[in-house]
């Protein structure tokens, strides 16, 4: 290298150390000055240096003003900088520029044009390399051969890439990376946990990227042994560090297989957890039924001083809705812009439906209106929760909105809409929603549908009619469906009619003990000892408990707790001396505990005693006792379902205190305001 040549050399290196390349254009002047421009090594390090800081349109400028045509090492140079700029369409044109100047591609060409070729994706052009490759004798390349595998995998030809795979002789990790990448994305999430392992058991060591895709695919296949299995591998045996990305893949992982516990312990053990670990544990607590659990770890992630994100906003919102506790929920949705509400569907619908669930539905339908974003899922929300809540009429005109708003209904829309049907009994309007949703909008009746409508039929006492539906549909009929037919049979006081359904249920959920012991108040409430003793007998022999009942009652941003007979409360006395006293005003309306209607009851059959302590009732005068305003509603929540005689207490309480009463059970809201009950005593 002469004198010249070696002084430009440095002067690029130097402008390249300086990092801003403003010398550039004066260098690349001096290099045509001393007729360098032609210097492939000063070339390739001038192109470099551009393509470094971006500069593309100049590189391919220094790239084309060669006199003589460029040899395939600058080619290399400028596709290369072309990929890593993402412009996949110009490394194209530059291969095809560079076949018709006459040059082949070699080994370093081809995993830079495949990649472009993925990003784009040309599968023709990706077919074209493949067989290119296969001439060139670079086809054993394993850079290339890498390269061509994902490819074939991001375009989901899976077989492709399996057969490009199986003819690697080396793989390495980017190639195993590839394979098991292309098998999540066609979904095969089994072969991908194999597949892996496979690499395991070869004494490939995989990267954290890799691990969290492998968890993930154990989670959606619902795997938890395979994922600790490789959990515990990557540990022990590889040595690797659990780094917080892969920390809160594993909080993930654990909460979707609804192991807490375990997701919990990953989640103490974390030195450091950012926003997401945060979402991910409360969203686990969230959506594995464990409210409080998730609204607690909430305060605690706020005590961090950490802003809550989207993520964990949704989680706190549906354990409030769970809850019941309206003002939670309120108070934790002003903890975020009102905006991101109105703007984002997954949010709107997040608050409507806790508004929904917390008995306020009028809030939540201020919230659908005042929504910019408007999807199915915004709407059938809003649909479902004016339809559980009693305003059915508006949930009709929502529907009759959907045109305007170019939404398409689905199955879950008319679920909704018949829903309200049941709630409000209007049997014709049921039937036509039940017809239309096949013959207008050509939707499949789904089990649920012939739940709702059996509801309908079974509350308006058209039982023979509903029994015949349940016989005649083409689907086979589960607990939900035969249980809506039960609740018409109580309600109608058919007796014979309860007993098949009861039998029906029996067989389908064998574990379910309330089904035992409705049966057997069945037979004993008509004198029919021997039969109710052996239903106990079966009982007793699968060692069934029943399902101790359980009410909640939110208090000053407190959740307060009550089971069945409970007297671990701090302020069980008054509490039992508060229900004391309203019963003794409920013996003198005439109020006698209610005895008939426990046949059905799912909690107790011991009669006055026990029902008065239901969990419900000491929920409720908990919090008669402690309200401070006479203008508070009393919300409660509870599991089971409210047993008959609470039902009855409750109605004559709200007349008794002048308060409203809400007690939402595990099917839905009873609203009691002055002796009487939103529900019509249906339920
Ligand atoms: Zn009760
Ligand atoms: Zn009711």
């Amino acid at each position: 290298m002469n004198a010249k040549a070696h002084r430009i050399k440095t002067l690029i290196l130097n402008d390249g150390i300086s990092g801003t390349g403003k010398h550039l254009k004066q260098i690349h002047a001096a290099v045509i000055r001393h007729n360098l421009h032609d210097d492939t090594y000063i070339l390739n390090l001038l192109l470099k240096r551009t393509l470094r800081l971006g500069l593309t349109f100049y590189s391919h400028l220094i790239f084309s003003h060669t006199t003589h045509q460029p040899n395939i090492f600058l080619f290399n140079t400028l596709l290369r900088g072309f990929v890593s700029n993402n412009l996949f369409h110009e490394s194209v044109h530059l291969f095809l520029s560079m076949r018709s100047n006459g040059l082949s591609p070699d080994s370093f060409t081809f995993p830079f044009l495949l990649k472009a070729c993925s990003m784009l994706p040309n599968l023709d052009l990706a077919s074209h390399l493949h067989s290119l490759l296969l001439k060139s004798g670079f086809g054993r390349d394993v850079f290339s051969q890498t390269s061509l595998l994902s490819l074939y995998a991001r375009c989901g030809r899976l077989d492709d890439a399996i057969k490009v795979f199986d003819d690697i002789p080396e793989r390495n990790v980017v190639s195993w990376t590839a394979i098991i990448s292309g098998y999540i994305s066609a979904g095969k999430h089994r072969e991908a946990v194999d597949v892996f392992k496979k690499l395991l058991g070869m004494g490939v060591r995989p990267d954290s990227y890799l691990v969290v895709r492998i968890l993930s695919a154990c989670a959606q296949l619902g795997d938890l042994s395979s994922g600790e299995w490789i959990d515990q591998y990557v540990m022990e045996e590889i040595g690797m560090y659990r780094n917080s990305f892969l920390s809160t893949s594993l909080v993930d992982f654990y909460a979707k297989c609804g192991n807490m516990e375990k997701a919990r312990s990953v989640f103490e053990a974390m030195p450091e957890k950012d926003i997401v670990t945060w979402s991910s544990m409360i969203q686990g607590y969230a959506s594995n039924s464990l409210p409080r659990e998730a609204t607690e770890l909430f305060f605690r992630m706020l005590r961090k001083n950490l802003k809550p994100d989207r993520y964990s906003i949704v989680g706190f919102l549906s354990s409030c809705a769970s809850l019941g506790a309206l003002e939670l929920g309120e108070w934790g949705s002003n903890l975020i812009d009102r905006r991101e509400f109105l703007t984002n569907p997954v949010m709107g619908t997040a608050l409507i439906d806790m508004y929904a669930k917390c008995g306020t539905m009028a809030r939540g339908f201020e919230v659908f209106r005042a929504m910019e974003e408007k999807d199915r899922v915004v709407m059938n929300a809003t649909i479902t929760g004016l339809a559980k809540n009693g305003h059915v009429e508006l949930s009709f005109a929502v529907f009759g909105q959907t045109e305007k708003l170019g939404i398409r209904p689905d199955g879950n829309t008319f679920l909704g809409l018949l829903c309200g049907c049941a709630h409000a009994g209007l049997v014709g309007d049921g039937r036509r929603f039940f017809d239309g949703m096949s013959r207008i909008f050509s939707l499949e009746h789904k089990i649920e549908h012939y739940g709702c409508m059996v509801d309908i039929l079974g509350r308006a006492g058209l039982l023979d009619e509903a029994y015949n539906m349940i016989n005649d549909m083409p689907l086979k009929p589960n607990a939900v469906v035969w249980g809506a037919l039960l609740s018409g049979c109580r309600l109608h006081k058919e007796m014979r009619l309860a007993e098949r359904v009861l039998k029906e249920l029996v067989k389908l959920e064998p574990w379910n003990s309330g089904n035992y012991v409705q049966l057997s108040n069945i037979y004993s409430g008509s004198g029919r000892w021997d039969e109710a003793a052996e239903v106990r007998e079966v009982m007793n022999e699968k060692g069934m408990k029943k399902i101790p009942g359980c009410s909640w009652i939110e208090l000053e941003g407190t959740v307060h707790e009550f089971l069945v007979d409970d007297r671990s409360h701090p302020q069980i006395e008054r509490i039992y001396g508060k229900l004391e006293e309203l019963g003794n005003e409920m013996r003198k309306m005439g109020f006698v505990a209610k005895t008939e209607g426990v046949m059905f009851d799912v909690e107790e059959e011991e009669k006055e005693r026990a029902v008065r302590c239901h969990s419900e009732k000491l929920a409720v005068a908990y919090g008669l006792m402690m309200s401070k305003s006479e203008e508070d509603v009393i919300r409660v929540v509870k599991n089971l379902r409210v047993c008959g005689d609470c039902h009855e207490a409750m109605k004559l309480i709200s007349k008794i205190t002048g308060r409203e009463i809400v007690v939402r059970d595990n099917n839905r809201f009873h609203c009691f305001r002055q002796g009487f009950c939103s529900c019509n005593d249906y339920w």
